[in-house]
């Protein structure tokens, strides 16, 4: 197939973080024929409309980044909500764009797929070899079915359908609510609104000791486009920065970007979390491609598109 400029693609979720810096990535590079569609517009947990709109639209390529997702909290919150509506929206765009021509289409998920005490840094295969995370099983357990209707619909059919699983995403448009986001905005929220009010504490959740690795998601839609034009294995591939940081150092980096001068507290009441997440994603520099935006690189950009868009 020809993944060219003319290409008709249906990026699912382009209002989010991911979707919305895939659309930005696919505009740079001069796709012109981009579909998209708003909740409003097309609600994917319902699988007629959904039907209707490959039926009427007949998109050549789909990029699935739409997704109910948020931090350690709305996790524990809404389980129904995380494992229902990302199982019906998956089933059901995957489902369809087979069954109207698709050429190819790409899954995303995260890294909260592997088990609690995967193997560090974790490799692909160590998918469904023990327990999840509780505080996140619901939407992993979603996620892994997407994978896995990836790879039974290209065992069965043979056809190109291929998962992406980042790791923790930061950057423009990501979800800054103070409880239920995740921790890189919800600090970065918290230090900035604390600098405005002349605070001099901010409560930071858990020990701060586990490490995480984050990835800014102008790099994830850079990956996602080099996967859609190279990549057509069975298996699914890790898109991660490989560079880990703990949470307290996080913490330090992000005060320091935004410019809160008072103390940190650490409310060791909130859960941690899974100890530690680094992605093994040497499959991803096998194939050719590597990360370019570095964490306080990543971190300024945000804080300056937070400074714009904060008071929407
Ligand atoms: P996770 O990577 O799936 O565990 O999700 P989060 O991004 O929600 O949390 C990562 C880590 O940051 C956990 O150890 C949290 O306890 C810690 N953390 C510290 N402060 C915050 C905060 O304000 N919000 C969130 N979501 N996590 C925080």
């Amino acid at each position: 197939f020809t993944f060219d400029k003319s290409a008709k693609i249906f990026v699912a979720g382009h209002r989010g973080l991911v979707g919305s810096a895939i659309v930005n990535k696919l505009r740079q590079l001069g796709f012109t024929n981009l579909l998209l569609r708003s909740h409003s517009d097309l609600d994917l947990t319902r699988q007629s409309a959904v039907e209707a709109f490959f039926a009427a639209e007949n998109p050549q390529f789909v990029i699935l980044a739409a997704a109910k997702v948020g931090g350690i909290h709305a996790n524990n919150t809404y389980p129904a909500d995380f494992i229902a509506i990302n199982l019906q929206i998956q089933t059901n765009v995957i489902d369809s764009a087979y069954r109207h021509g698709v050429k190819k289409l790409v899954f995303l998920g995260s890294s909260c797929i592997y088990p609690k005490f995967a193997p560090q840094p974790i490799p692909e295969d160590a998918l469904l070899t023990g327990p999840l995370e509780p505080t996140n099983e619901w939407y992993a357990v979603a996620k892994i079915a997407g994978i896995k209707m990836c790879q039974a619909y290209r065992i069965q059919y043979n056809w190109d359908a291929i998962s992406a699983m980042p790791t923790n995403l930061y950057g423009p448009n990501d979800n800054f609510h103070p409880e239920n986001s995740h921790v890189l905005p919800a600090l970065m929220r918290r230090f900035h609104e604390a600098k405005v009010s002349g605070a001099i504490e901010v409560v930071v959740w858990g020990t701060g000791s586990p490490l995480r690795e984050f990835l800014h998601v102008d790099d994830l839609a850079d990956a996602v486009v080099f996967l859609m034009e190279k990549y057509s294995g069975l298996g699914h591939v890790n898109v991660g920065s490989g560079k880990e940081v703990t949470i307290k150092e996080l913490a330090e980096l992000v005060k320091e970007v935004v410019g809160f001068e008072g103390e940190l507290v650490w409310d060791t009441s909130k859960p941690d979390g899974t100890p530690r997440k680094l992605m093994d994603s040497s499959k991803l520099s096998g194939l050719g491609w590597v990360p370019k935006i570095s964490l306080r690189d990543g971190l300024v950009d945000t804080y300056k598109w937070y400074l714009e868009n904060v008071k929407q």
